[in-house]
């Protein structure tokens, strides 16, 4: 096994790929370099920028350099002694519709030129084509992914296979666990680049979980040509573990400067947003002045500093289990990203079963967004499945969310509790003390100190559709609990919902007072109310 798992938070992986120059640390970006040009040397990326890893091509090697590389290795053709990824030709056949290499050849050229990760000769699926191509795709490479053992002749070598299937769903699956049933160290989803272009985040959602859902989990997920950070966040959440970046030098040579929430072009820049050594020693007239290649290793430097930067922002948000929170406030830098968030909700069940149990930190909750998030589907799922009221317990007092945390400790909690103790000492543990919270819904105070329902804050008052989760909770609750006497007090955050909701359910058994906090303070309401309760339980 060449992937190890240190950290994890959502879907997300902080870990280690064992390659035969090295250990990378994941999530990681190769930059693409290509043989022939380069904006910035290998050697320079190495020493100055701290890059660990690249990706090459192998099929444009082959044409320019052909033997010579074959002789002297990609590593020293390219002068970088870190780990070399290459890839074969697909993205050629994908832009030209066909390459003069075969399939055996290229396994063979990229085991002589001893990279360290390679892949196998695959067929995009490119965006537009119809379903029966798409099929053909899936098909011929997985034909040639199970050649790969007949052909290849080195042990050292970790092998990548493509996962095809484009924007057919379905196929995306299937393709995820065909070459999955085989002896592949990583895999790559191919050809998203078509929907980062167009920024169809929603759609590159279903198409890496469709593949995560199928793949073998241990294994490590290359994303094909996502280079730009504003979109790892993302990415990473999800649970890809390896990006290669052309974008870096792509944009560079347009005048466009990368940042983690977007691009800019060089020219409408007043001030540089970062502080990289280019930005740092520079301002954007001095770069807009220097002579043309200086100008573009400039900004593909910044290109890639800003792209490191922002994986590690990304790594440290894993080792704090803060990954959502920041992929909250990254997805608010482009629409399209807080709808590819949004999407999320079709696999919050997956994304549960996935995501680790307990975390070091609390969970800030912002709005209904953060509803799909691991901590939330599984209380709710683990509240309805595992938890039974006391059997002592006849009457429910549902109470809104108190200030402080854990709730018992508070000062309304524990005022009602002692009332209820003073005046009907003889059936206190009747009654059945509950409080409903934003995010999590109905928490029994026995509960409230289970990891994350004291640990988190939360915004006030919540947005509509997290006080309509609330109540359906809520709802749901009394609906099927057992018992038949509800007091439900209720604040003016909850807008009535809550009570609207509840007085639905549809139990003749069943008698709900609702309170406003008001009367629930006021000595002569409770009273009235104490009074009820004494006649109830006697
Ligand atoms: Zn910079």
């Amino acid at each position: 096994m060449c992937f190890e798992v240190r950290s994890r938070d959502v879907l997300a992986r902080l870990g280690r790929i064992k390659a035969k120059s090295g250990t990378i640390e994941t999530p990681i970006l190769l930059p693409v370099v290509n043989p022939a040009v380069q904006l910035i040397p290998p050697q320079t990326m190495s020493k100055e920028l701290g890059c660990k890893a690249l990706m090459t091509n192998a099929y444009i090697l082959l044409k320019q350099k052909g033997e010579e590389a074959a002789v002297s290795e990609v590593h020293k053709l390219l002068d970088f002694d870190g780990v070399i990824m290459t890839d074969s030709g697909a993205y050629q056949i994908l832009v030209y519709g066909k390459v003069d290499v075969s399939p055996t050849e290229i396994v063979q050229y990229q085991e002589q030129i001893s990279t360290d990760i390679a892949t196998i000769l695959d067929i995009p699926t490119s965006w537009r084509t119809t379903k029966e191509d798409a099929k053909h795709t899936v098909e011929e490479t997985l034909k040639r992914a199970k050649q790969l053992a007949r052909i290849k002749r080195r042990d050292d070598v970790l092998w990548v296979a493509p996962i095809q299937g484009g924007r057919y769903l379905d196929l995306v699956g299937y393709s995820a666990k065909q070459v999955g049933k085989l002896p592949f160290d990583i895999h790559a989803l191919g050809s998203p680049t078509t929907i980062m272009e167009q920024y169809l985040f929603d759609t590159l959602v279903d198409m890496i979980l469709t593949a995560k859902m199928n793949m073998p989990p241990q294994r490590p997920l290359h994303l094909f040509g996502a280079g730009h950070p504003f979109m790892f966040a993302l990415a990473v959440t999800l649970g890809c573990d390896i990006f290669d970046s052309a974008a870096y030098a792509i944009y560079a040579r347009q005048e466009r400067y990368m940042t983690e929430y977007g691009t800019s072009r060089l020219n409408e820049l007043e001030y540089f947003p970062c502080s990289c050594p280019i930005c740092t020693r520079n301002t954007p007239i001095d770069v807009k002045d220097m002579p043309l290649i200086e100008k573009h290793e400039a900004l593909a430097k910044h290109n890639l500093y800003t792209s490191f930067a922002e994986l590690k922002r990304v790594k440290q948000a894993i080792i704090e289990g803060r990954l959502w929170e920041y992929l909250e406030a990254r997805i608010h830098t482009h629409p399209t990203l807080l709808q590819a968030v949004k999407r999320l909700k079709k696999y919050k069940k997956y994304m549960e079963r996935h995501s680790p149990a307990t975390k070091r930190s609390g969970l800030f909750f912002f709005n209904g967004l953060g509803l799909v998030r691991p901590e939330v589907v599984r209380y709710k799922k683990l509240f309805e499945e595992r938890y039974s009221a006391p059997k002592e317990a006849e009457i429910l007092v549902l109470m809104p969310q108190p200030s402080k945390r854990p709730f018992h400790v508070s000062r309304e909690v524990n005022g009602l509790a002692r009332r209820l103790q003073q005046e009907i000492p003889e059936k206190h543990t009747c009654f059945h003390i509950c409080v409903y919270a934003a995010p999590f819904g109905v928490i029994p105070l026995e509960l409230d100190e289970v990891y994350p329902l004291s640990q988190h804050e939360i915004a006030v008052p919540p947005d509509l559709e997290t006080i309509e989760y609330v109540a359906e909770q809520v709802k749901n609750y009394i609906a099927a609990s057992s018992h038949n006497k509800v007091f439900l007090i209720e604040d003016t955050v909850w807008k009535d919902k809550i009570s609207a909701l509840c007085r639905r359910i549809k139990r003749k058994d069943l008698s709900i007072t609702v309170l406003s906090v008001e009367e629930a303070l006021n000595d002569k309401v409770l009273n009235d109310v104490v009074e009820t309760l004494q006649k109830s339980v006697v």
